[in-house]
């Protein structure tokens, strides 16, 4: 339980949502006991408050876009904020599935391989980038900065149109980098693994998989899944997606930033260009 706590000192809190005037308020009655008491030892929802400022201060300050902004936008957008610790939508109507699936993933680290789902890869394999994270002590950090881009140019893409979102992995070729390609291919595309797929299921993946006994758990079960997502929709969850990885490029726990202003970097107060990138596993879980 505390390498939880650690582990989620910056991140989400899937267990609020936000009502049109932005505040936070809970969900309905069902979840809220057992969201209370997990959301009081891990969560905090530093991402989505994040998200909406930043939103705030767009149209506050009437900067380009900022009529675009609506409530349904912001909506989607926290949906894709919270996409990158929860790629399988298992919350918010299973709150508990989604803690047994963490719990387990962390415990079986090692045995992970990308034939596992997202929701495994994520946190405690290799899609640490979805965190600005390396995937192991091993990983170089160029290799894990390469991710990172990949991941950008990619969520970028899609949620700026450049790529329609019913566009197969398969021919996503024609639409990345050649680097970025061929990072993409190896993290999701793998032996074949996932041609098919589009950018609107990824981001539409609605799944289950309950807990039976320790280790046991039911086949995953994705037939929730929205196969007609609206356009906007994906773009969105993706361009929140992107938002996750830039949040969390500034948390002290995901990436060491040089304190001192170089004049090229961020201006965030102390932390300049990126040092080292931390590696969930060894973080929180050793
Ligand atoms: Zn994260």
């Amino acid at each position: 339980m505390l390498g939880v706590v650690q582990a989620y000192a910056f991140d989400i809190n899937p267990f609020k949502k936000y009502d049109g005037s932005h505040e936070l308020v809970l969900n309905d009655e069902a979840t809220e006991k057992s969201a209370a008491m997990l959301a009081s030892l891990i969560i905090h929802p530093v991402h989505e408050e994040l998200t909406v400022r930043s939103f705030r201060l767009i149209k506050e300050r009437k900067m380009p876009g900022h009529k675009v902004i609506t409530d349904e936008m912001i909506d989607k957008t926290i949906r894709g904020v919270r996409w990158n610790d929860d790629p399988l939508n298992l919350l918010p109507d299973n709150p508990l599935v989604w803690f047994d699936n963490f719990k387990n993933a962390s415990e079986n680290s090692d045995r992970i391989t990308s034939h596992y789902d997202l929701f495994y890869r994520s946190h405690h394999h290799d899609l640490q980038f979805l965190h600005a994270m390396a995937s192991s002590d091993a990983e170089k950090a160029g290799d894990t900065q390469k991710a990172v881009m990949m991941w950008a140019e990619f969520s970028y893409k899609v949620a700026s149109q450049f790529i329609p979102i019913h566009t197969r992995f398969s021919a996503m070729q024609q639409f990345l980098s050649p680097e970025s390609f061929r990072i993409f291919k190896k993290y999701f595309m793998n032996e074949g693994l996932r041609k098919n797929w589009t950018p609107a299921y990824l981001f539409s993946l609605k799944c289950v998989r309950q807990k039976i006994d320790q280790n046991l758990f039911t086949p995953l079960d994705c037939s929730e899944t929205d196969w007609l997502p609206a356009k906007e929709t994906i773009q969105n969850i993706a361009l929140g997606s992107l938002l996750h990885v830039i949040q969390d490029s500034f948390s002290d726990s995901h990436v060491s930033r040089n304190p001192e202003y170089e004049g090229e970097y961020s201006l965030i107060h102390g932390r300049s260009a990126i040092n080292t990138f931390n590696a969930y596993t060894k973080q929180s879980w050793v």
